[in-house]
């Protein structure tokens, strides 16, 4: 059975007490649950974070990570230097992609440096508005789940379905919807190589407490990579306690 997991991204978010305060008020409240939860802070907070989880269970992620080994790469960090910080890290977020431009070979190039460095690549799929209203989210998740898998080797990944137009913009897709697209995700993995039953797949965009359990109950959904929700303890927490009770 594939372990659930709710991980939160908390983006470009939190000053440093903040940081600690909803750490420590997530430990209390989501340490017992019985699925894996982690938290992906800003990477300035990632040892704070690691450091107030120790002996919860729980895990931390990155939001990202360069794929090279060192050098003159002002401003990034590599996979190696957050070895021992985290276990998960967050590739082909759409707000990499667009924002930053994060190209499928980059992505790949990513996710592949993560799995060689034992760490256990989250890899964002998912289409924008266009895209969605033209009917292409088929065609597009299939070629982000198989171009960010060029070159990779089987072994731990998570999978999170994210459709652009639902980030952060109230409009959750319908639990249907989601459930569907992580059909093709698990069809697409299985044509990359990947053994598709033994990945979680997420869903993220607008989840709250009070759309997620309709998520979690699809049989293909294995929990939610969670933003806005996951800078609220309480809110998260509940996210957490509903993905526990879908599980178990
Ligand atoms: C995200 O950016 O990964 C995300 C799912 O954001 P939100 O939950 O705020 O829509």
């Amino acid at each position: 059975m594939r372990r659930p997991i709710v991980a939160g991204n908390w983006k470009m978010n939190t000053l440093r007490g903040e940081a600690e305060e909803l750490v420590l008020a997530i430990r209390d409240l989501a340490a017992a649950a019985p699925i894996e939860v982690v938290i992906c802070p800003p990477n300035v907070w990632l040892d704070l974070v690691s450091r107030s989880l120790e002996g919860s269970g729980m895990k931390v992620g990155a939001q990202d990570a360069y794929w090279k080994e060192q050098g003159a790469f002002t401003g990034e960090v590599a996979v190696s230097q957050l070895v021992g910080m985290c276990e998960y890290v967050i590739v082909g977020h759409s707000e990499r992609r667009r924002l930053f431009g994060d190209t499928h070979e980059i992505v790949a190039r990513k996710l592949v440096a993560c799995m060689d460095a034992g760490l256990i690549p989250i890899l964002a799929v998912g289409e924008d508005a266009g895209e969605h209203a033209a009917g292409r989210t088929e065609e597009v998740v299939r070629r982000q789940v198989g171009a960010a898998l060029v070159g990779a080797a089987q072994g731990p990944l998570v999978a999170a379905y994210e459709p652009v137009w639902a980030i952060g913009s109230g409009e959750a897709a319908s639990p249907e919807h989601a459930q569907w697209v992580a059909t093709i995700v698990r069809d697409a993995l299985e044509n990359a190589g990947f053994e598709p039953q033994s990945v979680p797949v997420l869903y993220g965009g607008s989840v709250t407490p009070g759309n997620f359990a309709g998520f979690v109950a699809q049989p293909d959904i294995d929990g939610g990579l969670i933003g806005g929700a996951s800078l609220d303890a309480q809110q998260f927490a509940t996210l957490v306690e509903q993905a526990s009770a879908a599980a178990y």
